[in-house]
């Protein structure tokens, strides 16, 4: 009998380096009841959406207008009622850690030491070798976090924590960061380092990011575009390309560029509220 010559393959696949992926949204809708007896309400109505491979995407809107829920849909945390998501032009049927989500509140675990929540993710799926310990010292490194790899989150500040949150999420080279308010709870020098530091990650990893702000002068600083949601139901109500050249300075932010871009995504916005 002929012996087949099996080959052992590689232990695990070669990881991916992080490309964004583009996200369709097309016709979503989705609907909430708020209690058992009541008709459902649409939170999102008909909300479509382009967002290219690679681009840094903000909404912005007013609260309840649903960033959440549409940040959610692409995370794959909820399911469209009606319409289709789709990232690398595949639907969207469930989390993936190709979709890393960042929260206003980091999700860290508080029983593990900072590295091991770097490395949490790989190990979950098999993939803790010394490659990816190296990658996640390199992480730690480009975060600002190596001194701290053997604390624990409780022992962090609330920027260094989102750092560790987006380390966390840039281990598993996402096509996608989801973002939701992720500096709204800091103060505003911290939240000025956090963006610089998010610009500069996002330059050198170029996912797609996907950012909700209600501020509008953190969105004319960080976006390509940015997508404008009208409250009751959540619709878009403007997509605003923000073409100021890169890098932006925050001192830039009186600038004619920047209060022109503001005041451009303030005109759907101020529609937007009109009605409500
Ligand atoms: P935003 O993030 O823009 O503040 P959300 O996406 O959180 O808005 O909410 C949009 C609308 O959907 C709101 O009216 C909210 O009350 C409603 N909603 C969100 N999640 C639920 C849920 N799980 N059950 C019922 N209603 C919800
Ligand atoms: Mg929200």
């Amino acid at each position: 009998m002929q012996k087949t010559v099996v080959k052992p393959g590689p232990v695990h696949e070669p990881r991916a380096e992080a490309a964004g992926v583009g996200i369709e949204v097309k016709n979503v809708s989705k609907y909430f009841r708020r209690t058992r007896s009541e008709d459902p309400q649409s939170a999102l109505l008909n909300v479509s959406l382009s967002m290219r491979a690679g681009t840094f995407v903000c909404l912005v809107g007013p609260s309840g207008c649903g960033k959440s829920t549409l940040l959610n849909m692409i995370g794959g945390f909820l399911q469209p009622d009606r319409g289709e998501i789709t990232a690398g032009g595949r639907t969207i049927l469930a989390p993936g850690a190709d979709r890393g989500m960042i929260f206003q509140e980091p999700t860290l675990f508080p029983w593990l030491t900072v590295r091991d929540n770097v490395l949490f993710g790989p190990k979950a799926q098999g993939a803790r070798t010394p490659a990816v310990e190296r990658e996640a010292d390199d992480l730690l490194r480009i975060v600002g976090l190596s001194a701290f790899s053997r604390h624990y989150p409780h022992q962090l500040s609330g920027g260094m924590k989102q750092r560790l949150a987006i380390a966390r999420a840039l281990i598993n080279k996402p096509g996608v960061l989801l973002m939701d308010e992720p500096f709204g709870a800091l103060d505003a020098i911290t939240r000025g380092h956090m963006q610089a530091f998010l610009l500069d990650i996002w330059a050198s990893h170029r996912t797609t990011v996907v950012f909700v702000t209600h501020d509008v002068e953190e969105a004319v600083l960080l976006a390509d575009t940015v997508a404008v949601m009208s409250a009751r139901p959540g619709r878009i109500s403007g997509v605003i390309p923000i073409d100021i050249p890169r890098p932006r300075s925050p001192d830039a932010v009186d600038s004619e560029e920047q209060v022109a871009a503001r005041r451009a995504v303030r005109a759907f916005l101020v529609g937007s509220t009109a009605h409500v």
